[in-house]
């Protein structure tokens, strides 16, 4: 169902212990959506994700997933409703090879061929992948779960050009098929090549939400935002 919102955060505060981080979040993504998470160093995107995601209470607020309200749903839970979350880290199973880690998760033959470099390495174990290796495999991993919300943290974060280029162009083809994606990138305007919005946070708030035509047409803007 489009008319349904895929994820919706209402006055969502959190933190760590006695720090407050997040103040009063509001955002909404649609399924086929792809929402950018842009803002400076600090400004909360990682504890939004963790906090949406599960891994972090809310301190006040309520987050909405496919129009119900998840209330204290762990991580797991929020799996099985079809979150799917790519943190910082870069998840791949560092003992087995690409091919091994498919097979684990039954990627299907059109996920496996999602990345032809990929499949190049197939007999490599995952820790000794490059970067962008790792960050294709921990994206065909997150998309053979089927998921229909996907958040992820620092996509490209350290990769090429050419690779950041590539999985931002998945990102918008998984959206196309109605999986609502929330995305933190440092590369704005790469991520807002493919974005239908963008939400810009600063000290834990957020302090603007446009179309990502809007900002495409106003970088400048965008950059005193993170200066300010
Ligand atoms: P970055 O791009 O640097 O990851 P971010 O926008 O993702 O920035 P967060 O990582 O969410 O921001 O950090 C927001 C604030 O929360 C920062 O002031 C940070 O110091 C603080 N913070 C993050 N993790 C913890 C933690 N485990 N304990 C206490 N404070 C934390």
């Amino acid at each position: 169902d489009l008319a349904e919102l895929a994820l919706e955060a209402r006055g969502l505060s959190a933190g760590y212990g006695r720090v407050q981080v997040l103040r009063d979040v509001n955002l909404t993504v649609r399924p086929g959506e792809v929402v950018a998470l842009l803002g400076p160093n600090g400004a909360g995107k990682t504890t939004l994700l963790r906090t949406l995601a599960g891994y972090l209470r809310p301190a006040g607020g309520e987050v909405l997933l496919f129009g119900a309200s998840c209330g204290r749903m762990p991580v797991y839970k929020r799996c099985r409703q079809g979150v799917s979350f790519m943190g910082e880290e870069r998840h791949v199973f560092p003992g087995l090879t690409v091919r091994q880690s498919l097979r684990l998760v039954r990627a299907q033959g059109e996920q496996a061929a999602l990345f032809p470099a990929l499949a190049d390495r197939a007999r490599h174990r995952g820790a000794l992948l490059s970067g962008g290796e790792q960050q294709m495999l921990a994206l065909t991993l997150a998309l053979a779960r089927k998921p229909r919300l996907l958040l992820i943290d620092e996509l490209s974060l350290g990769l090429a050009p050419l690779v950041r280029e590539r999985l931002l162009d998945t990102v918008r083809t998984t959206a196309d098929t109605g999986v609502g994606v929330l995305v933190v990138e440092q590369n704005a305007r790469s991520v807002l090549d493919r974005a239908d919005r963008a939400y810009v946070m600063r000290r834990g708030e957020v302090v603007e939400e446009r179309p990502a035509d809007h900002w495409r047409a106003d970088l400048d803007g965008l950059a005193a935002l993170y200066l300010s």
